[in-house]
């Protein structure tokens, strides 16, 4: 937390706005709108119920198809199966581990082809960098469909002088306890669309017709962010350039740590903008650096130091199982060498240095044979 939450918190307490609803509320989406350059922000529960709002909202049905990132976390793709449609899944590119433009127009020229156009594309801005906006909107554009932005891991990036969630027709991002500022669950959505704005609102209070007694006309869900929570997001959108400096000292940190191995290397930082860094994580050549991602891995938990695998690809998880994806391979090396070594905002220069050690002793010179994950675990 930074300095103002409590105030802002013990502020609802003593106007007794303790409901999904509420002057913070109001002035957290405003605030965030300014941050982010949005014209309309809607406060919600979750990053992921924002999601589910945006392909709601663009018509998202069953039978139908989405397309959506490889690489990324299961609440990008879930939300499509909410609305009973099925994910495509596109692979990343190397620039920017995101998804690959190419790719997208190869899926979206064979869609035509087959006359089932996808009815979104779900654009996710992973590890706190922006996806290559540009060319996605212009396909989009091409074929008609609508652009959705899952920034839930890039608030504080910036893509081309624009922030990355605002270009598409709608885009999210996610105050969940483990993103760049919390609000310990929330999330936002944010669109140019007054109407839209207005529809996600109604939906998120149980769709409430406007009437003196309880009318429903359609379905609504309970997806309104609380005010209490609110007031947390308002102190915590204050620290959000300190928090974005402390993630991206943390990667410099590693950066100049292992400056001299081989066989280590980050996650590029593409030239159209600037990543937070929310995680730094870095892909292992084996060959080189003379152990793999799994025993170097291990390898720091033996010292109880967390670090985990990138993001498993989407294709590749059971409960996706039989997806379409378009692609090569380049979501699945992620996955295979990329491990996300610990990033929190308040590491000090101690754990930093403690980590970076133990990442060293894993390295082996070329002339020593590798040590292998199964060697590791003996
Ligand atoms: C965290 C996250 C979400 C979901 O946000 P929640 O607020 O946890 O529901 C969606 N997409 C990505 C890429 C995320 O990392």
């Amino acid at each position: 937390m930074g300095g103002d939450e409590l105030g802002l918190v013990q502020e609802a307490f003593a106007t007794n706005w303790i409901a999904p609803v509420g002057p913070h509320v109001d002035a957290f989406e405003r605030e965030f709108a300014a941050c982010v350059g949005s014209p309309h922000a809607v406060a919600l529960s979750s990053g992921t119920a924002a999601l589910h709002l945006a392909l709601r909202m663009s018509g998202v049905g069953p039978g139908d198809e989405v397309f959506c990132s490889d690489l990324t976390f299961s609440a990008s793709a879930n939300p499509i199966v909410y609305e009973g449609a099925k994910p495509v899944f596109i692979d990343s590119d190397r620039a920017t581990w995101n998804m690959d433009p190419a790719r997208l127009a190869e899926g979206l020229a064979d869609a035509a082809k087959r006359g089932r156009l996808p009815k979104a594309v779900v654009l996710v801005h992973l590890y706190g960098q922006s996806a290559d906006i540009d060319p996605v909107v212009e396909l989009c554009t091409r074929y008609g469909v609508t652009l959705i932005e899952d920034a839930a891991e890039a608030l504080g990036a910036s893509y081309k002088g624009i922030v990355p969630g605002t270009r598409g027709r709608i885009g999210i991002y996610s105050f969940n306890g483990n993103k760049i500022i919390t609000t310990s669950g929330g999330g936002m959505l944010v669109t140019a669309d007054q109407a839209l704005a207005e529809k996600a609102r109604f939906l998120s209070t149980q769709a409430r017709d406007p009437a003196p007694h309880y009318q429903h006309s359609q379905i609504g869900f309970n997806y309104r962010l609380s005010n209490v929570l609110a007031g947390i997001g308002r102190g915590q959108l204050r620290v959000l350039e300190q928090r974005v400096q402390q993630r991206r000292a943390n990667c410099a940190f590693y950066q100049q740590a292992f400056a001299d191995l081989p066989g280590i290397e980050f996650m590029p930082e593409a030239p159209f903008g600037r990543s937070t860094r929310w995680l730094t994580c870095v892909v292992i050549d084996p060959a080189k650096f003379g152990c793999d991602r799994e025993a170097m891995r291990l390898a720091l938990q033996d010292e109880n130091i967390e670090a985990r695998p990138v993001w498993k690809p989407m294709s590749q998880q059971p409960v996706f199982a039989g997806c379409r994806r378009y692609g090569g391979e380049v979501a699945a090396d992620l996955f295979a060498r990329g491990l996300c070594l610990p990033s929190g905002s308040n590491l000090t220069e101690a754990d930093l240095q403690r980590v970076a050690a133990a990442v060293r002793r894993c390295h082996r010179p070329a002339a020593t044979s590798g040590r292998t994950h199964a060697e590791a675990a003996v």
